[in-house]
């Protein structure tokens, strides 16, 4: 049966999580001290690769949290990182996709292409045209690997849910008839990835997460303990058809569950 007290290092999904929307989730800056004090390690890792560890730094210091843009890894750079190992520096790929993911693929060494290149990376563009999908699928129809950084169908907004990378993937697969290889939850590469980062092992790790179906799942394909919090996509049903390890309402409940263990365990 998996316990809090042997966890060590944390793999924890952001919006829905620590945040929805802007609205912070309750005692979000204790938890965080928490963290700090107890000298447990983390990594804020999410599907969204629309941003960079840099906003998403600054967009928690908005809500009086202080982490590195090292401790974030979102799902453009898991997928940049991960094709690095594969292929030499230098190698051309075309990007379809925000900013941002250009970036981190840039970062690792890429040559952002139109033409010639061994890979098509798509994830969502907010700019979608019909141009940019005839040229992906071009691409890969001529035979560039096909790498989609995730699968989500929507996106969550107070507008309703918004297509996300999963729609625009949906696109280029039918056109091209081709199979996208996903990097991002629930797929375990971004939690290999994250242990990696942190010099974790799997027995000590756990994942937080609001969605069974990628954070959950993916931390249980990653080997790793589970932990659903029902403050964003889940409710309770959903995260035990998963089989979630543990169930919070919220980080709170989960810090106050926390700090209660430790109590226990410090008095004879
Ligand atoms: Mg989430």
């Amino acid at each position: 049966m998996p316990s809090l007290s042997h966890i060590k290092h944390l793999i924890i999904d952001m919006d829905g999580v620590l945040y929805l929307g802007d609205q912070p989730a309750p005692r979000l800056q204790e938890f965080f001290a928490f963290l700090r004090e107890r000298s447990l390690r983390f990594t804020l890792a999410t599907n969204n690769s629309t941003r960079t560890p840099q906003d998403y730094a600054a967009k928690l210091e908005r809500m009086g949290v202080k982490i590195s843009p090292s401790e974030v890894l979102v799902s453009g750079q898991a997928t940049a990182r991960f094709l690095a190992r594969e292929y030499p520096r230098g190698t051309r790929a075309h990007v379809f996709g925000m900013p941002a993911l250009k970036q981190a693929m840039t970062e690792e060494g890429f040559v952002l292409a139109d033409e010639d290149v061994q890979l098509v990376v798509a994830s969502m563009d907010r700019e979608v045209t019909f141009e940019k999908l005839k040229r992906a699928t071009l691409l890969i129809r001529s035979g560039a690997r096909f790498i989609a950084t995730n699968l989500d169908p929507t996106n969550p907004t107070e507008e309703g849910l918004l297509p996300g990378t999963g729609a625009m993937i949906a696109a280029l697969e039918t056109a091209s008839e081709t199979k996208p290889q996903a990097i991002g939850k629930p797929e375990p590469t971004m939690y290999q990835l994250a242990m990696e980062q942190m010099g974790a092992s799997p027995e000590t790790t756990a994942a937080i997460g609001d969605r069974a179906d990628t954070d959950i799942l993916g931390g249980k394909r990653a080997g790793i303990t589970t932990i659903c919090v029902l403050s964003g996509s889940s409710d309770r049903a959903e995260a035990e058809a998963f089989e979630a390890d543990m169930i919070f309402d919220d980080i709170a409940h989960l810090l106050e569950t926390w700090q209660h263990i430790l109590i226990k365990e410090s008095t004879p």
